[in-house]
This record gives structure tokens, C-alpha cells and sequence, in this order.
């Protein structure tokens, strides 16, 4: 689960990082009044969605006047920010941060992130913030800093001072920084974070450290552990699909592809996409029904698979271990009718009752293309999506 920088920033505040000042505000009066409150005489009016690149997008400007406060409000919320970072969502902007504008001397990039490979918390940090990371990292990778933490030892002192000489700062920016990451861990660790992202941290003027954005996501099988963080989520911000699904308690992620799949435990999930990719195919989704695929199950599944138009065929893919492939055929049947589907639907099932399962799809009526293995489905789902 993602995070508006709103949030985020009071989140940082409550951990003792520091943040500009900034107010939340779902229309132009109250953006005035945050602006008055504060005081000051610029303030940055910040469009919330839950993706970086705003800036170009117009979801990011400076307002020198309280009548710029009220304008530039009044033209971002209503309006719908498309980045790199959306996934090809038009994210709806219904709140702007009111931010005290900052000066700027330096802009750095800090994160935090659950580093599966080396099984620790891995900082990373670079003296060239406020732009594309992963460009940076490409292109000039001596210009990253990591260090890992240990979990058993937690942040350790000489690790900020570690990276803060790396990236350049002088000694007194060097202690701040490593305040900053002994905060920032400490929230880490007790919120069960999987990311913190502060792209850009500055250096205002007078040499200081300050968080100008803040990107935050959470461990979302830890959300039960949160209740208050878990009454942040915005659903406005995510995929409609994979809300609706999270609603049937289905697993699912969107993809680009033509072909929808539906199968029965995650990693069968994983392999169906490769062995799709193999033949030549590309997966709309990914969706695991989990171990009950039931008639109720198998129906929603199949209208969310559906909710694409992309989709052009799709793939049935299920190991009927504990639930009996009879009853699974049953669910399937049973929905191709409810949903009123009218692209080819390739079905492999294998376990418990097979024959049985097998026999009710040929003489179900429905077109529904029978296959006998994996491999042989996704050459047939391959070819029925393609024709
Ligand atoms: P993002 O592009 O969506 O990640 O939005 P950011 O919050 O990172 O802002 C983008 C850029 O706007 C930053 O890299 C800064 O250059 C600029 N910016 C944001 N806030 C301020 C501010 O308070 N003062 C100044 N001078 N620039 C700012
Ligand atoms: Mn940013």
C-alpha cells in the first residue's frame, strides 16, 4: 500500500524527520487558508496522487501569491495526472499539499528498502537527487551509496557518517543525516515499511536537511498490525480491477497483455505466466482463485477478468489437489454462463476427478477449448488469442 506525501510527511513528523511545513487541502478556500496559517510569502501547491513525476505533469507549482494559491488549486483538483510512475493510470487528483516553498541549494536522493537479495534493510543514497534514479544508477553507478543494515544490530552511527561523507556533506550535514536515518529506521522497522523514498532531500541555504517529498509503502500482509495507517488507503489511487478483486478476497495484478488467466495457488499463477510468455503469448493478469475455487469464486474472477478489453482469450489454469476437478468444472461452466462469455476460454485441469471434470466441459455446450497439459494450453490460448 502506497501513501499520499501528506501522509507521508506527517508520518516523518511524527518520527522526528524533518519536513517542510504543509497543510493538506481539498479545495481553493481551504488551500488559502492553509497558505494564511503558515504565513510566508511563496508556497508550493503540490498535487496528491500516489506517483512521483508530478512536476512535469503540471501537479507542481510555485505560487507567489495567495490568488496563484487559489488558482493553481482550483486547476489541479478535478484533474487526472498520467507519469512514468502511474502504470498507465489516470490517477484523480482530490487534494493538494499547501507547502511551505523551500530554497533550495542541493538536491540528494535517500531511501530505505527491504533488500531481499542480501535479506536486510539496504539504504541507498546519492548526491544526484531530484531526478530519475534508476538513470543515475545507470548511468553513473559510483554516484550510489549503499550500506546495509543488519537487522539483529539495527542503523548503526558510523553507517549515516558512512554514506554522508560518501555523498560529499560536510560534518555538521553528515550529523543530521544520520539523525535523519536513525528516525527513518526506527519508523521503518515499527511500521513494517517495504520502502521510504525521499527524492529529493535538500540542502537549504543555510546547509540544513530537509525532506522535500516523501514516498512511503507499506507491507500490506502487515496492515492488520496498523489499523491507523490502513485508514489511509486512498482506492482512488489504485487499479479498480485489483480493488474489486482485493473486495472478493481474490489475488490479482493487472498487465499489459491480451491473454487473462485464472489458476489456483500462486506459484501455479507464476509458472502459467512464464510458460504463456514461452509460447509467444503475453498475460493479462495475474489471479490466483486460492485453494476454494468455487462456482461464486470462479464467476467474479472471470468478470474481473473481463473488466479488459485488451483481453482476448483466456486461460484456465487449475490443480485440483483438494477441491474435486468435477466441482471446478462445475464453477466453470456455470459462470461461462452467468458472465455471458464470447472469447475462446482454453481449460487445463488436472487432480481429483478429472476424467469426470473433463467429460462435464465436452458436453457442456460452451465452446471451451479442452487442454491436456501446461504446455499444450498455452500453445492453444497462445493461438486462440492471436486468431
Ligand atoms: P515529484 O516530481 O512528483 O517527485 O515531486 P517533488 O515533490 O519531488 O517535486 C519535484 C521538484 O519540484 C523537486 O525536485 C524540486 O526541484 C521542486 N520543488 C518541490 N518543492 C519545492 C520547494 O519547496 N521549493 C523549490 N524551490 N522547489 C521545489
Ligand atoms: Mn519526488
Amino acid at each position: 500500500m502506497n501513501f499520499h506525501e501528506y501522509q507521508a510527511k506527517d508520518i516523518f513528523a511524527d518520527y522526528g524527520v524533518a519536513v517542510p511545513q504543509g497543510i493538506a487541502a481539498s479545495n481553493a478556500d481551504e488551500a488559502v487558508a492553509a497558505a494564511e496559517k503558515m504565513g510566508g510569502t511563496q508556497w508550493m501547491v503540490k498535487a496528491q496522487v500516489q506517483a512521483g513525476g508530478r512536476g512535469k505533469a503540471g501537479g507542481i507549482k510555485l505560487a507567489r501569491t495567495l490568488e496563484e494559491v487559489r488558482d493553481y488549486t482550483q486547476k489541479m483538483i478535478g484533474m487526472t495526472i498520467t507519469t512514468y510512475q502511474t502504470g498507465g493510470l489516470a490517477l484523480p487528483v482530490d487534494k493538494v499539499l499547501i507547502a511551505e516553498a523551500t530554497d533550495i541549494a542541493k538536491e540528494l536522493y535517500l531511501s530505505m528498502l527491504v533488500d531481499r537479495q542480501n535479506k536486510c534493510v539496504t539504504i541507498m543514497a546519492s548526491s544526484e537527487g531530484g531526478m530519475d534514479i534508476e538513470k543515475v544508477a545507470h548511468d553513473t553507478p559510483e554516484k550510489i551509496h549503499t550500506v546495509q543494515i543488519d537487522l539483529t544490530e539495527g542503523f548503526q552511527a558510523y553507517q549515516g557518517r558512512k554514506i554522508g561523507f560518501g555523498m560529499g556533506l560536510n560534518a555538521k550535514q553528515t550529523g543530521q543525516l544520520t539523525k535523519m536515518l536513525e528516525s527513518l529506521y526506527r519508523m521503518f522497522y515499527a511500521l513494517d515499511l517495504a520502502l521510504v523514498e525521499i527524492n529529493p532531500l535538500v540542502i537549504t541555504p543555510s546547509g540544513d536537511l530537509l525532506a522535500l517529498d516523501a514516498k512511503i509503502n507499506v507491507d500490506e500482509s502487515a496492515l492488520f498490525r496498523h489499523p491507523e495507517i490502513a485508514a489511509m488507503r486512498d482506492e482512488r489511487q489504485e487499479d479498480p480491477t485489483e480493488v474489486e478483486a482485493t473486495r472478493h478476497n481474490l489475488n490479482y495484478v493487472t498487465l499489459n497483455g491480451s491473454i487473462g488467466c485464472m489458476v489456483n495457488g500462486a506459484g501455479l499463477a507464476m509458472a502459467t505466466l512464464d510458460v504463456i510468455k514461452l509460447n509467444g503469448g503475453e498475460p493479462a493478469n495475474f489471479l490466483d482463485v486460492g485453494g476454494g475455487a468455487t462456482k461464486e469464486r470462479v464467476t467474479a474472477a472471470f468478470k474481473l477478468i473481463l473488466r479488459s478489453d485488451k483481453v482476448r482469450a483466456i486461460l484456465v489454469n487449475i490443480f485440483g489437489g483438494i477441491v474435486r476437478c468435477d466441482l471446478i468444472a462445475d464453477g466453470i461452466i456455470a459462470a461461462v454462463r452467468d458472465v455471458g462469455i464470447t472469447i475462446p476460454v482454453v481449460v487445463r485441469l488436472e487432480g481429483t476427478n478429472v476424467e469426470k471434470g473433463r467429460e462435464l466441459l465436452a458436453n457442456s455446450g460452451f465452446a471451451i477449448i479442452p487442454a491436456t497439459d501446461l504446455n499444450d494450453a498455452a500453445r492453444k490460448v497462445v493461438a486462440a488469442a492471436k486468431g
